[in-house]
Parts: structure tokens; sequence; C-alpha cells
């Protein structure tokens, strides 16, 4: 599904230009949970924000089902993400002033879809995630797992392809992150997702059809089960 060849990323600095990605190659595959491993710092979250076109590579090439996605414009990368993409971050950036409806709702709304229709459909993820008691809450009125959990309906609210979760459990107690885990790969699993997440739970790598470990900007391993 997601092919990268020779991808590197480097944060340019009038004196000290950062090399966040040195030339990685990987592939996905459509339908497999993809465990991104590595110390802070060396390139996990650089890697999922080329992944999710929210920045692009310096060199190297990124396929998306097959397509290059070099020729695409910032439009055109919004289109893609709205279409088939879910985020989720560890500081589930969520937005203060809505509810959890109208968060899960807005990337459909974004997207061109009826106001009552985004609210049905937010409101069905939120159920499927056990929130259906709180629909009309802020994010400041919520738990960390609670707000995760309404982060993670966000995502799967728009039925993406791609599930793309960036140290999603680093914010939360064991226990806590081990239901989010448990959430997220059951839902991934029900709705033929892929998912990449980039973590440091042992507990993550259990459940993993493959295991990228990056050390220093470099994958350092691939692990496949
Ligand atoms: P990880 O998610 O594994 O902790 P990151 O991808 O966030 O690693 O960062 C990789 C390297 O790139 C780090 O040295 C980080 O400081 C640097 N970096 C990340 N984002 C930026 C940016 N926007 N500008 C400059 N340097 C950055
Ligand atoms: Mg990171």
């Amino acid at each position: 599904m997601i092919v990268f060849n020779k991808v590197s990323k480097i944060y340019p600095h009038p004196t000290h230009p950062v090399t966040a990605l040195k030339e990685i190659s990987l592939t996905i595959e459509k339908g497999a949970f993809t465990v991104l491993m590595g110390p802070s710092g060396c390139g996990k979250s650089t890697l999922l924000n080329l992944m999710g076109g929210l920045d692009t590579p310096t060199s190297g090439e990124i396929l998306f089902n097959g397509q290059s996605t070099a020729g695409l414009n910032d439009r055109e990368w919004t289109a893609l993400r709205r279409a088939d993409i879910g985020m989720i971050f560890q500081f589930f950036n969520l937005l203060p002033m809505l509810t959890a409806q109208e968060n899960v709702a807005l990337p459909l709304l974004l997207r061109g879809e009826p106001a009552a229709e985004t609210r049905k459909k937010a409101e069905a993820a939120l159920k499927t995630v056990g929130l259906g008691h709180r629909l009309d809450h802020l994010p400041g009125k919520l738990s960390g797992g609670e707000m995760q959990r309404v982060a993670i309906a966000r995502a799967d609210a728009i039925s993406p392809k791609l599930l793309l979760a960036d140290e999603p459990t680093g914010n939360l107690d064991s226990k806590t992150g081990q239901e989010i885990l448990d959430l997220l790969t059951t839902r991934t699993k029900e709705a033929g997702l892929t998912l990449l997440m980039a973590t440091h739970s042992q507990e993550a790598m259990a459940y993993a059809d493959q295991i990228i470990t990056m050390k220093d900007s470099e994958i350092s391993r691939i692990e496949t089960r």
C-alpha cells in the first residue's frame, strides 16, 4: 500500500541543518499492522508526517497504492488525506472549543458532507469507542483516555484506509494505554485498516505484523512476523 524509496528528510537551517531521515526504504502491506520503534529523535514522527502528507521529503519517492506522490500539490494531498488517511497523536490534537461530537464531525464537514449526516456519523463513531455518553463534552472535561478515544473516533469516522498513530499511548497511564492499544488494534482488524504506529510500548509489538526499528534517522532492523 505504501512504499518509501530512499526517502530522506533534511530540515533546513542556515548553520545546522538536521537530517531527520536518511534514505529510508520500506513497504507497508495493505491491512498490516506495523510498529515503528526507536529512541526519541530518531525520526519516527518525521516518517509518519511524510506518510500522512503533512510534510514532503527532501529526496526519494513515496508511493501510495502504486502511485507516486511526488507530483501532488497541497490541495491534492489534503484531498487524499481527507479521503483515506486518519491520524492519531500523542497529545490528541482535539479542538478545545468543540464538543467531542463536533471534533469528530469536523473532518467530514471539511470534505463537504451535509451537517446532519456528519453529526450522525460522529455519534456512531463515538459509540463505537464507548463514548456515546460524552457527545456534548468539551475535551477539557474528558480524561486522557477519553480524549484519545475521541481522536480515534475522529480518525475512524472518515473511513480511512490508512491509520497513522504517533505514540498514541505515550501520554497515558499503562492501564489506559493498554485499553487504547486494544481498541486501536481491534478497530483496525474489524475495518481491515492498515495501521502504522510509532510507539515505545512492548505490548504493541505483540500484535504487530511488522516491526521497523529506527536509529539515528535510519532503519536498523525490519522484522516481519
Ligand atoms: P521522533 O519522533 O523519533 O522523536 P522526530 O521525527 O520528531 O523524531 O525528529 C527527528 C529529528 O528531526 C530530531 O533531531 C528533531 O529535533 C528534528 N526535527 C523534527 N522536526 C523538526 C523541524 N520541524 N525542524 C527542525 N528539526 C526538526
Ligand atoms: Mg515523535
